[in-house]
């Protein structure tokens, strides 16, 4: 590892290649190049490809944090079936189609709070290296061509990938040749030489985009793109590799084939890394199912932060299942961090501090546990990005911060100001920085979670109260008990309680909160 970096620590990351947790060691110390498998920008993207989106950006977050040099390349699918067919439907361009959903996801993006790529790649810009990739692979006898009178072009030609010509075919997935052949489905195509040939080049039919080649006019087989603006922007090796599960097999399997049969290096990519899926409810989130949560609803309902805690509390490879329990369960832990942080922001604003023996004990046992939070939670990063451990490490130093702070007269000590000072960042640099949690103001953050919570409630139907009428309602309760109407005061505060509302008594008034 470079000194450059600053972990400090091995990193070990699973490689899906391998299936084994492997010692991370970058091509260049201290550079990391990396490429991200992005949306196919025909609609708005939903809560699965923003779990894919944030996996990706974590790592970035990771690496960049501790030093590196990172070269992240991420990409949009712009040429695409999916694409065709909706610009057929709503009779307007592909290239309308696709402008508005890239526009639409970059929002997304920027309310998930993702940093920008290194470069965002589009593969309607990147026509001549994927046809420059093809005839490489065709050159170096990999790839071989086909008539195709199907097209708008009767002398145009379909270009496939022949799988027979790559010995290592099926070494990321684990799919053997021989079984995929006795799977494959009768082709439309039969001058395929085995039927497990992949399109790398096909002519274009009537109302599809197309782009002039050696083969006539077409358009690029799927897999191509990626490989062509990986190697453009990384090189022929780059060091992560990352996607949804879903695109291991056909779509990286192809990736490498493609890729180091035109480069003739090996391996194109040192660690593969794939992001679980996640479902809704139990099922599968598909469009025909009707289950597909928006990515912009979400964020809209619920902001960026809630987003993160929720799909970065799980481990990056662990199936997720989403459901509104996980939702409130978010909203109660990042809760419980902004109130702590909002403490420890009120004392270290404390301008009267009162030198205390026994605080300063309480206080220096904190700055223990906050050193030895931080190096946990480097250990859990260092670990295959265990940000649930990470997170884990920063709810026990909650506890403690809660704890030390409520000792009698501990607040108001010169240490107290330092604690404060280092609990906040603790949070801002270790998690706020890679997990993107934990990084606002204290009271802006929970003035958001209430109003998530205000909505959860009318969400579900639960009756609500506005703040005028929550506030009415306390001040009744100071009035009845002015008068020692002690039967009312309470009445009053039941009252607040059935209607989701928590009211605290302190020597400074009366708070409330939406539980
Ligand atoms: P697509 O637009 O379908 O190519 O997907 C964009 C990215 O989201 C890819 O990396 C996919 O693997 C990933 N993805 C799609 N659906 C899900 C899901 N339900 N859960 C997690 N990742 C997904
Ligand atoms: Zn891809």
């Amino acid at each position: 590892m470079s000194s450059a970096t600053s972990l400090g620590k091995p990193i070990y990351l699973t490689n899906t290649k391998t299936h084994q947790k492997e010692l991370f060691q970058p091509i260049e110390p201290g550079k990391v190049k990396m490429y991200s498998c992005g949306p196919t920008v025909y609609s708005f993207i939903h809560i699965g490809n923003l779990r894919a989106a944030l996996t990706a950006d974590l790592f970035y977050r990771f690496f960049k944090h501790f030093g590196y040099d990172v070269n992240y390349v991420r990409n949009y699918t712009d040429v695409d079936d999916k694409i065709i067919n909706r610009a057929n439907e709503e009779k307007v361009s592909c290239d309308e189609i696709t402008k508005k959903f890239i526009a639409e996801v970059e929002k997304d993006y920027a309310l998930a709070g993702m940093l920008p790529p290194t470069h965002k790649v589009l593969v309607t810009e990147h026509m001549p290296e994927i046809i420059r990739m093809v005839e490489k692979i065709i050159e170096n006898g990999k790839g071989y061509t086909v008539p195709d009178s199907t097209g708008l072009d009767p002398t145009a030609k379909e270009v496939f990938f022949s799988i027979d010509s790559f010995p290592n075919y099926g070494e990321l997935s684990g799919k053997q040749i021989e079984d995929l052949k006795s799977g494959a489905r009768v082709e439309v195509n039969s001058n395929k030489r085995n039927p497990v040939d992949f399109s790398l080049w096909k002519p274009a039919k009537a109302g599809e985009p197309s782009w002039d080649s050696p083969w006539g006019k077409g358009r690029p087989g799927w897999h191509i793109e990626c490989s062509a603006m990986a190697c453009k922007w990384l090189g022929p090796k780059m060091d992560i590799h990352h996607g949804g599960e879903d695109l291991i097999f056909p779509h990286h399997e192809n990736e490498i084939a493609q890729t180091e049969a035109a480069t003739g290096e090996k391996p194109y990519v040192k660690t593969w890394v794939h992001n679980a899926f996640l479902n809704f409810d139990g099922e599968k989130m598909s469009k025909s199912l009707g289950n597909v949560m928006n990515a912009r609803d979400f964020l809209a309902n619920y902001g960026g932060e809630l987003a993160r805690m929720i799909f970065l509390g799980v481990h990056y490879r662990a199936p997720f299942d989403f459901n509104s329990t996980l939702l409130d369960q978010a909203v109660v832990n990042l809760e419980r961090i902004y109130e702590a942080k909002k403490k420890a922001e009120e004392v270290r604003q404390k301008k009267i501090a009162v030198p205390d023996l026994k605080a300063e004990q309480v206080w220096g046992g904190f700055m223990i546990d906050c050193d030895r939070a931080r190096a946990a939670i480097k250990d859990h990063y260092a670990n295959d990005l265990n940000t649930s451990g990470a997170l884990s490490e920063i709810f026990t130093l909650v506890r403690e911060w809660n704890r030390c702070s409520s000792e009698p007269n501990a607040v108001n000590t010169p240490t107290a100001i330092l604690a404060a000072n280092e609990f906040i960042k603790v949070i801002e640099e270790e998690i706020g920085s890679v997990i993107g949690v934990g990084k606002l103001s204290a009271p802006s953050a929970l003035a958001q979670l209430q109003a998530v919570r205000l909505k959860r409630a009318q969400n579900e139907g639960k009756s609500t109260l506005t703040e005028t009428e929550i506030e009415a309602l306390i001040q009744e309760r100071k009035d009845a008990r002015a008068q020692k109407n002690f039967k009312r005061s309470d009445e009053v505060r039941d009252e607040l309680l059935a209607k989701g509302v928590e009211i605290k008594d302190s020597p400074q008034g009366t708070t409330w909160v939406r539980k």
